[in-house]
Order: structure tokens, then C-alpha cells, then sequence
């Protein structure tokens, strides 16, 4: 346990590198996804039944940064980025069911949580005096304002986000644009996946990292993935205290981030029972879960929209956790929810017992409703505040939702994006003027 663990790509078994490389580099040199070479295990023991959730953080990811350049830093970088509650409501109609409400951050998302643990190890990796560095975030929706707010006025660092125009709800938009100081929205005439593809064709340019030193803060950078273990590890935890049985999970999924933090604590010998991914229209994981070959496929747009993903990039890192089929068929269950069902699930919920869910909230809420009698104790993952999609629960509901303060006032903060086309040039020079016009006000 005292060995120092490494990471290797999910493609190539390359010489082990370590966390606070890992964490700088994002996605590994060969295009794979780094894992760590095994996963520690845990003894329930270990951890202080009366810490915090930056305590079970900091005791839960110990092993994860033994020996790094991070390893006496960690327990900051938890107090940090575990600055609001992550609380385990029980639900007062449905004896044996809880929600794990994962949006109490500044941007309303559980994406939050990933992003400050990222901003908090990048604060401690790249010292003030380096040149500035641009971090480039292609977003459906949350992920950019989760790393905006996470990095908003840090020294050293500038944000640029890039999302689909008139494909976000309009206070994500609002969100987007609100920030101003170092960090800068681009409203591109495109999809999602050309945002994708800019910020890879401005990361992979060599010509253009020497002029703009640029990286990136997707969600496949394990610096968001690990963390996400936490707060499964503390609920995991507490109900295993108060119940002496292990908490089964529902969790809202789309390129599967969220859900692999929890089979990985699973993994770690932590008491997690069955989990069950709730999708929504699009079938890619439930379809395999089913039987059919893995088969990814274009994304379909729903009104869960931060769950848009018909290629779930994280899929690599849980084929490389479990590499037969049988074998991971036997770890998870999908459930791919439409849209009808969203919708009648959010009235159906407001209506009968004063609970309001966003919509991707709402998919997991579902596969609970189906579920009969429940004898173990049930979670369904909260991975927003309805608040922050009011364009689709308003209108259900015919009210309106009460906005949270940190959401609130973001709200009041005007907001304003660039727009831009959809291709890899217009990105490329956007990057390489502001630089210019920086350098001629520095001096
Ligand atoms: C990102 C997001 C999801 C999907 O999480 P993954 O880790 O991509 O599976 C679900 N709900 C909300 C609100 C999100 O922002």
C-alpha cells in the first residue's frame, strides 16, 4: 500500500507516469484515457465516521498521490474544492430511497466538483511566474461554466469556452457569458461536436502551442474523474453506518464520468451495491447492457441536454476495467429514458409530493419509480438544480422554481459572448490576436 501508483494509457501499457503528470497532461500522448495501473483497496475502517467530505476525500485519494509533487497537498486541494455540502436527503414518500444532491456549487452541476479539484491541483502545479496559460473547454452546456467559475480570477490562467449557439438552455448561456475578467465565451455557428473539434485541432497544433501555450479541462482528465469518487465513498459510507448494508446508486449518465467514479469506489472494496445507469434517448450504453455489440453513434439532441452523448468517452476506461463483455454486463444496468417520460416524471413528482428535478435528475428518478418494494437503501444522483433548467421544468410545473443565490447571482451579472464560425482556422486565429493584442498592452 505504501508503493507509489502509477498510471498507464488505456492503449498502450507505456511506462507508468505519475499523478501531477497525469493531471497536466490531460489526455494521454498516445490518445488513450490514463488509469491507474490498479485500483488501492479500502477498508471502511480507514475512515473518520465523523469527517467531512474533504476528510473521506482526502483519506479516499491518499493512494492516487502517493509520492507525486501533490502527495503533501492534498488535503488542501480537498478543503478547497469541497467548499459546499453534498447532502444525502432522504426522500419523505419512499421509505429506503435517498437523493444525492450533487448541485450546491457555484455553477449549480455536479461538474463543479471535478472542475475545482482541477483548478485547485493546477494552482499548485504551475506557478504564477510561468507564461499565461489558456485553457481551452468545448461545452454542451455545464462543463463550462463549472470550469469558468472554477478558474475565474486565478492569476496566471485564462478560460476560453466554446459552445453550440442556440443549443444551450438560455440561462447555461447566460452562465457562459457572465464571467468576463479571464474568462471568455465563444458562441460558435455549430454543433457541439465542432466545438469538440476546435479546441482538438488548436491543442494538437505545435506551431500555434508556442505562441498561445494552451490546455484543455475535459472531462476526461482523471484531475475531474478521481474526485467524483468522494462523494460516493462518504454516502457509501454513512449508510453503511447507520443501515450495515451497502447504498445502491442511480446515476444520471451521458460520457459516463460521473457513474465510473462510483464502480471504481466499488471497486476499492467500499460498500457501493448495485448501480444502474439512467440514459436518456440516447441507447448507446443501454443498447450494450441489453446484449448488442458496443456501437457508438451520433448524438440525439433531449431535453436532459448535458446527457447528449452517443460516444461515452469514459466507455474505454471501464472496457479497460473490466475487458469482457460478460464481465462487465454483470457490473451495471442501463435504462434509456425518453423525453415523454422526463416530462412525466418531473409533473408527476411536483404534483404529487413537492419535489422538483431537473431533467437529467429526472431519468434516474424514473428507473427508481419502477423499481418496486425496496428492501436496501436506494440513492438517485442529483446532477442539477431544476433551477438552472427552467425553460423545460417551468412550463411543466405552470410555477416557477426558486433560483439558488450562488445561481442568482450569476443571473444578475450581464452577459456577453463572441460570436464565431464552426471552423478550426476561425478558432486558430481568434487565439493568436487576443494574444497579440495582450502582448501590445503588456508593453
Ligand atoms: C455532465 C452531466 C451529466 C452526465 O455526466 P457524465 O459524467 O458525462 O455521465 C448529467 N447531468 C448533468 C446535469 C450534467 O451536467
Amino acid at each position: 500500500m505504501s508503493e507509489p501508483l502509477h498510471y498507464r494509457s488505456t492503449r498502450s501499457a507505456s511506462h507508468g507516469a505519475r499523478i501531477d503528470q497525469v493531471i497536466a497532461a490531460g489526455l494521454a500522448p498516445d490518445g488513450g484515457l490514463y488509469v491507474p495501473e490498479a485500483l488501492p483497496q479500502r477498508e471502511p475502517a480507514a475512515f473518520d465516521p465523523n469527517g467531512s467530505l474533504a476528510d473521506t476525500a482526502t483519506t479516499l485519494l491518499d493512494p492516487f498521490f502517493r509520492s507525486s509533487a501533490l502527495a503533501a497537498e492534498l488535503p488542501g486541494i480537498c478543503h478547497e474544492a469541497f467548499d459546499f455540502p453534498v447532502p444525502l436527503r432522504p426522500l419523505a414518500y419512499r421509505e429506503g430511497a435517498s437523493v444525492l444532491e450533487l448541485f450546491h456549487g457555484p455553477s449549480a452541476a455536479f461538474k463543479d466538483i471535478g472542475a475545482r479539484f482541477l483548478a485547485a491541483c493546477f494552482r499548485r502545479l504551475r506557478p504564477e511566474a510561468d507564461a499565461p496559460l489558456t485553457i481551452l473547454v468545448a461545452t454542451s452546456g455545464d462543463t463550462g461554466a463549472a470550469v469558468a467559475a472554477a478558474f475565474h480570477r486565478q492569476p496566471g490562467v485564462r478560460v476560453v469556452i466554446l459552445y453550440p449557439d442556440g443549443r444551450v438552455s438560455p440561462r447555461q448561456a447566460h452562465q457562459l457569458g457572465c464571467f468576463g475578467d479571464n474568462v471568455q465565451a465563444l458562441r460558435v455557428a455549430g454543433s457541439f461536436d465542432d466545438c469538440q473539434r476546435m479546441v482538438k485541432a488548436a491543442l494538437n497544433d505545435k506551431a500555434l502551442q508556442s505562441a498561445v501555450p494552451l490546455s484543455s479541462a475535459n472531462s476526461i482528465s482523471l484531475g475531474r474523474l478521481l474526485p467524483q469518487m468522494s462523494y460516493y465513498a462518504h454516502a457509501a459510507l454513512s449508510a453503511w453506518r447507520k443501515h450495515d448494508a451497502p447504498l445502491n446508486v442511480i446515476v444520471p449518465t451521458g460520457n459516463l464520468g460521473n457513474a465510473l467514479a462510483c464502480v471504481w469506489v466499488r471497486e476499492m472494496g467500499l460498500p457501493v451495491g448495485d448501480i444502474q445507469l439512467a440514459c436518456n434517448a440516447n441507447a448507446t450504453l443501454s443498447d450494450y447492457f441489453d446484449g448488442d455489440t458496443y456501437t457508438p453513434r451520433p448524438a440525439i439532441p433531449t431535453l436532459a441536454n448535458a446527457m447528449d452523448v452517443g460516444a461515452p468517452s469514459n466507455f474505454e476506461r471501464l472496457r479497460w476495467t473490466f475487458p469482457r463483455d460478460y464481465e462487465l454486463r454483470m457490473q451495471l444496468h442501463a435504462t434509456s429514458v425518453d423525453d415523454d417520460t422526463i416530462r412525466a416524471t418531473i409533473v408527476r413528482h411536483a404534483r404529487d409530493h413537492g419535489e422538483l428535478f431537473c431533467p437529467h435528475t429526472a431519468t434516474a428518478v424514473h428507473v427508481l419509480d419502477r423499481m418496486g418494494v425496496i428492501s436496501a437503501p436506494w440513492a438517485v444522483v442529483a446532477t442539477a438544480h431544476p433551477a438552472k433548467f427552467d425553460s423545460v421544468v417551468e412550463p411543466l410545473i405552470g410555477r416557477e422554481v426558486a433560483v439558488p443565490p450562488a445561481l442568482a447571482a450569476m443571473l444578475e451579472r450581464p452577459a456577453s459572448a463572441a460570436p464565431l464560425a464552426a471552423s478550426d482556422a476561425a478558432l486558430k486565429s481568434w487565439l493568436r490576436a487576443q494574444a497579440e493584442t495582450e502582448r501590445a498592452v503588456a508593453g
